[in-house]
């Protein structure tokens, strides 16, 4: 598939993904459906309502769009 830039209108961009760093671990970020539910330990997901997210980078201008598959 043929992506360009919104903004730029470059036809060069690199897929990649947002690393999530967290508990020393780390992990593809996700999309998770619905407001967040903050408790004190943190925030409360479901695994069900979280999707990984691939992120397209521009690399003309640095814009990036974020996709969520599902
Ligand atoms: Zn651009």
């Amino acid at each position: 598939m043929m992506r360009s830039c919104p903004k730029c209108q470059s036809s060069q961009i690199d897929a990649g993904y947002v690393v999530d760093h967290g508990y020393g671990e780390k992990k593809v970020a996700s999309f998770h459906a619905g407001a967040p539910d903050k408790r004190w330990w943190g925030l409360k997901t479901s695994k069900a309502a979280t999707t990984p997210v691939t992120v397209y980078r521009c690399t003309r201008c640095g814009y990036l769009e974020s996709y969520v598959k599902g």
